[in-house]
Formats: structure tokens, sequence, C-alpha cells
């Protein structure tokens, strides 16, 4: 969401107080005695893999699951991979595979995860606590809600939804309310409730962010 000046400002000058001033700054070529040391340099805009080299196949999840890791050797093996470019998980969400309940019921409020400790059937969202699983491509097992932690959507984009914000936009319309009836709410009230979503960037496209509809930042030059 910042240049990379703006990144490298930030975390060797403002971070650290400016005690080094401006010499710990890394910069893509130094003089030593040695002769000249060249770093890498950084990109204002992070992009995906397949932005910049034709990718084979897709194992999402970070790490891939081990059970995808074993089906996707198989498949190689025996010849059965499927077209090239597709993603090798199910076509379903983590909220296909997750073992908590879902009620219908909606929300008035969003917790963090550590403001709460939530019933253990029942599904997260519904006791206000943001999870992705509805928006991510399954064939993890779930494995965070088990411990009672919310889906982050490490496993990339679910396969109906390409965008993971705009799914999770769409997921907390339908859950979240205020006590009134709907088509009523100010939009003062509106955006008191959303403003509950902390960094809402941040939580949404934690894995997607150069892959989504947004990309990154408008950047005033
Ligand atoms: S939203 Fe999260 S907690 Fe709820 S069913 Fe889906 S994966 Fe499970
Ligand atoms: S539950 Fe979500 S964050 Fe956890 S491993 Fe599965 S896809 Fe990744």
């Amino acid at each position: 969401l910042w240049s990379a000046d703006e990144l490298l400002d930030h975390v060797y000058l403002e971070v650290s107080g400016g005690r080094h001033n401006g010499s710990a700054v890394p910069r893509p070529e130094a003089e030593v005695r040695e002769g000249t040391l060249r770093l890498p340099v950084l990109y204002d805009t992070v992009k995906t893999l397949d932005q910049t080299v034709a990718v084979d196949y897709y194992l999402p999840g970070c790490p891939p699951p081990v059970e995808l890791i074993k089906r996707a050797i198989d498949a190689i093996l025996q010849g059965t991979l499927p077209p090239r470019g597709s993603v090798l998980a199910p076509l379903t969400a983590v909220c296909a595979e997750c073992p908590r309940k879902r009620e219908d019921k909606r929300i008035t409020a969003i917790h963090r995860v550590h403001e709460v400790v939530p019933a253990p059937e029942r599904c997260l969202m519904e006791q206000g606590i943001v999870c992705m699983g509805m928006a991510t491509r399954g064939g993890c097992g779930a494995q965070c809600l088990k411990v009672d932690m919310p889906c982050t959507g490490c496993g990339g984009p679910a396969p109906n939804r390409p965008d993971m914000g705009t799914g999770m936009l769409t997921a907390l319309a339908s859950i979240l309310h205020l006590d009134k009836e709907p088509g009523t709410y100010t939009e003062e009230e509106v955006m008191e409730l959303m403003a509950q979503i902390k960094d809402p960037v941040g939580l949404f496209y934690m894995y997607s962010l150069p892959a989504s509809i947004l990309k990154r930042k408008v950047m005033k030059r």
C-alpha cells in the first residue's frame, strides 16, 4: 500500500527512531573496499508469481497442506493432472470443511480474536469474529477452526469468489446488522458498524492483495 521509499523510511528511520541517521537504509549499490555490492531493487508494487512467469499449476495454502501435496504428486505420477493452470485443490470453500455449525444468526458487533472466548461448536462469524472461510478455497480441512482460530484466507480465493475482499464484504453485509429495521440505518450508523472491522485491507487481503481488484493504493507522484 506504500511506495518502496515510504516503507524503507518507516522501517529503517521512523521505527528505529532515526538513530542510524539514514545510514541503515538499504541501497541498491554500496561501495566497499572489496568492490561494489548490489542488492535487488525493491519495487513499489508487489506482483503475483503469475504476473511474472507462466505458472503450470497452483497448490494453495501457506504452506500447502500435506494432503494436497500428496494428491498433486500422485496425479503427476499417474499422469492424471487437470489442464494446465488449474488449482490443485477442492472446488469448495473452507466453510464446507468446517465442523462448526451455522445457524443463520445475525450479529451486531465485531470482536477481535483475543477479545472473546468463542463457543466451541458454533460458527465464528456468527459469534462476531471475522472468519474468511466463506471466501477461501478449501483443502486444508479447516485446520484453524479446529483450534478456535478464524480462517485468515491462506488458501486463496474460493472458486466462485475470485476477489476475497468483495467476497467477505458480501458475507458481512448479509450477517452484520443493527438492532433496527433494515433500510432505516443512517450513513453514520453504517460507518460506525463498518469501523468495527480493524484494518479491512490487511484482514481481507492478507494473502491476495496483488491479485485482487484493488491491487494496491493509488499513488500520487
Ligand atoms: S465462517 Fe468460519 S467458522 Fe463459520 S462455518 Fe465458515 S469456516 Fe467455519
Ligand atoms: S483455515 Fe484458512 S488460514 Fe487456516 S489453513 Fe485453512 S485456509 Fe489457511
